[in-house]
């Protein structure tokens, strides 16, 4: 039985009371669900949350990471110090990074590796344009992401990560995937898993759909029976969305 995780993107936005406000409103909460709880705010806020969440069940989560470990790389933060503000999941691979930040499948893949040699789970996005979508090569695009994202991987390592699958043109677009859709791919993307890595790693891995979702659609998403949790961005940045997501379903 896969646990249900739900992670919050909240990009380039957010603030300090708004961190405050968001774990004073989740808090009380986290008995009533049973989905886990990550928050991946802005780096300068981690080591802020890493003290607020302190004894609560919310983990704290990074957006990036750098695949060396220290070096002359101005703007960019090492796994090390994420380590040291409690970062236990760090979202790579996301479209936003793949596309404006023009990160490569091998890029991706070696800061997999650095954070798994850093005790921080990774979250490994993978997801298909719509122009890959409208000419039937989502599936083909989507299995590329996952093998290059892990492939090689000791098996250990293979069960310490988790998969979204974030179609890029539902993302921030308020346009959702269908249920069926989210569901049909979360199983393809299962499949591969099988012969990728093994049948047990594939049967425990989470995989987690990302794309608009929001309070209303929340429950329906997350009740297909492949998808394993969310990925939430816009959403997540409002008090009266995000908990409801949170316990949707529980
Ligand atoms: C995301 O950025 O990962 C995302 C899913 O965004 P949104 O929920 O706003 O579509």
């Amino acid at each position: 039985m896969r646990t249900r995780l739900v992670v919050a993107n909240w990009k380039m936005n957010g603030s300090f009371a708004l961190l405050d406000e968001m774990l004073s409103i989740l808090e009380p909460l986290m008995d009533k669900t049973a989905s886990e709880v990550v928050l991946c705010p802005p780096d300068v806020l981690l080591s802020s949350m890493k003290s607020a969440v302190e004894g609560t069940q919310i983990a704290v989560g990074a957006q990036n990471v750098h695949s060396e470990v220290s070096g002359a790389f101005t703007g960019e933060t090492s796994a090390g110090l994420l380590q040291e503000c409690g970062v236990q999941w760090c979202i790579v691979g996301h479209s936003e990074r793949r596309n404006l930040f023009a990160e490569t499948d091998e890029f991706i893949r070696s800061k997999t590796e650095t954070l798994l040699k850093h005790g921080i789970r990774p979250i490994l996005c993978i997801g298909e344009s719509l122009e890959q979508r409208e000419a039937g090569k989502h599936e083909e695009v989507v299995i590329a992401q996952l093998g290059k994202g892990l492939a090689g991987l000791a098996v250990d390592d293979q069960n310490r990560c988790v998969v979204a699958y974030e179609p890029i043109w539902a993302i921030g677009t308020g346009k959702t995937a269908t249920p069926e859709e989210a569901n049909s791919m979360h199983k393809i993307i299962r499949k591969e898993l099988e012969s990728l890595a093994s049948p047990e790693v594939a049967e425990k891995m989470q995989i987690l759909y990302g794309g608009s979702v929001n309070a209303e659609n929340a429950e329906t998403l997350l009740s297909q029976s492949e998808i394993d949790g969310a990925l939430v961005g816009g959403a997540s940045l409002k008090t009266a969305a995000f908990p409801q997501i949170v316990v949707a379903g529980s």
